[in-house]
């Protein structure tokens, strides 16, 4: 049995419990937060405060359907959480692997965070706690919480497996992180001059490609020398299941490369690295830290904002310590990240130059890969107003 409770001062100025009722049509009487207070395994707890009296009284509805749970149905009947993601992962083995270390690992810290054992025992509150948990689970480098767009994913991957299992425990949008759509934010032609001039030739043949191809991440990283028809000027980005790449939507595709990132290209090929990878390291495996390696450049290249703090641990073992930097002197600059390239390349496409047509929408829309229309949308930033004065000159006849 539950109870619901609020603290207060007495008038000797002792917090104490003072007892809610929670009556059906009841409304809350004084302030909050509220208190569940219950018994579990002989021992009275008391529940994380509680900011509004609905939460509480939502918190109170679940406590004691969950206390009769047991009583009407069989335990052996009942499927436990670790037994529901292991079904759950098994159905999803064919999504692209990166994918699948993903749900298992986040469906797994599900299950150890959740505070329940059984499937039946998840309900709106497990869900909120779990939320909870995250936004207080420590990070590297001394910060407190996931951001809140890793939460809104952590929290829909359980979603969809309860959903699979037939259980609605959604935590109500308005109380979920407000995660702001991904807003196109291509840097400009004179940033991107800037950055390239910061580069050795083999970086700017890395960064020319991903300017060139829109490619994301792991598409570059797993990009071969023979996706590239060096007649045809194309690139095609292919799976290769051995090296535990596919690409997003298991779907291949081609698109068109400008003959300078073919030249730059062509030039590489006569001193290739690795017979398979286009960007290899010195062993020959595909090259990683593409992201790093960006914020070095930037910082090099004076870019940085100068305004961006975040904290490094710095040194080994006892001399171990964390030291609080900004991107003034430290490659943290929170402008620079590989999708500002993606969208650069789609905004280069979408946009008409000089008396050479856009790329059309719809193959924008298929050389980037996108499922939705609406996705690709979102990618193709805002044209600035200057180059579009002829565009409303002549289409009001003037
Ligand atoms: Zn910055």
């Amino acid at each position: 049995m539950a109870k619901v409770y609020r603290r207060e001062k007495d008038e000797a100025g002792q917090w104490k419990y003072v007892r809610v009722n929670l009556g059906a049509g009841r409304r809350a009487a004084a302030a909050p937060p509220y208190y569940l207070r219950y018994m579990e395994d002989g021992r009275r707890k008391l529940s994380q405060p509680y900011p509004t009296f609905e939460a509480v009284r939502e918190a109170y509805l679940a406590f004691q359907k969950r206390a009769q749970l047991p009583k009407q149905r069989d335990a052996a009947e009942r499927i436990s959480i670790r037994d529901a993601v292991d079904v759950y992962l098994e159905q999803k083995a064919n999504k692209r692997p990166r994918t699948v270390r993903a749900y298992h690992q986040y469906l797994n810290q599900f299950a150890e965070l959740c505070g329940v054992h059984y499937l039946d025992e998840i309900s709106v509150e497990i869900m909120r706690a779990y939320k909870v948990a995250l936004e207080k689970l420590p990070q590297r480098g001394g910060r407190i919480g996931l951001a809140p767009a890793t939460i809104d994913t952590r929290v829909n991957i359980v979603n969809f497996m309860l959903k699979k299992n037939k259980i609605e425990a959604r935590v109500p949008a308005d109380e979920m992180p407000t995660v702001a759509a991904e807003k196109a934010n291509p840097f400009t032609e004179p940033e991107i001059k800037k950055l390239l001039a910061a580069m050795d030739s083999e970086d700017k043949l890395l960064y020319s490609f991903f300017l060139g191809t829109g490619c994301r991440d792991q598409e570059v990283r797993f990009a071969a020398w023979k996706d590239i028809d060096f007649e045809k000027e194309t690139f095609r980005v292919t799976r290769k299941p051995d090296a535990g790449f596919v690409p997003k939507n298991h779907e291949e595709r081609t698109m068109r490369l400008p003959h300078s990132v073919i030249a730059l290209l062509k030039q590489a090929s006569k001193s290739k690295k690795s017979e398979r990878w286009i960007f290899a390291d010195e062993h020959g495996q595909p090259k990683d830290h593409f992201l790093r390696n960006l914020k070095y450049i930037a910082l090099r290249a004076g870019m940085n904002c100068g305004h961006c703090k975040t904290t490094l641990t710095i040194g080994h073992g006892k001399y171990k310590k964390q030291v609080a930097v900004t991107c003034a002197t430290h490659p943290v600059c929170e402008h620079f990240y590989l999708h500002r390239l993606r969208a650069t390349c789609a905004t280069r496409w979408s946009t008409p130059h000089g008396k050479v047509q856009a790329v059309p929408v719809r193959t924008i829309q298929d050389w980037l890969g996108h499922k939705n229309l609406e996705t690709t949308m979102i990618y193709l930033g805002v044209i600035s107003t200057d180059a579009l004065s002829a565009s409303v000159n002549a289409a009001y006849g003037d």
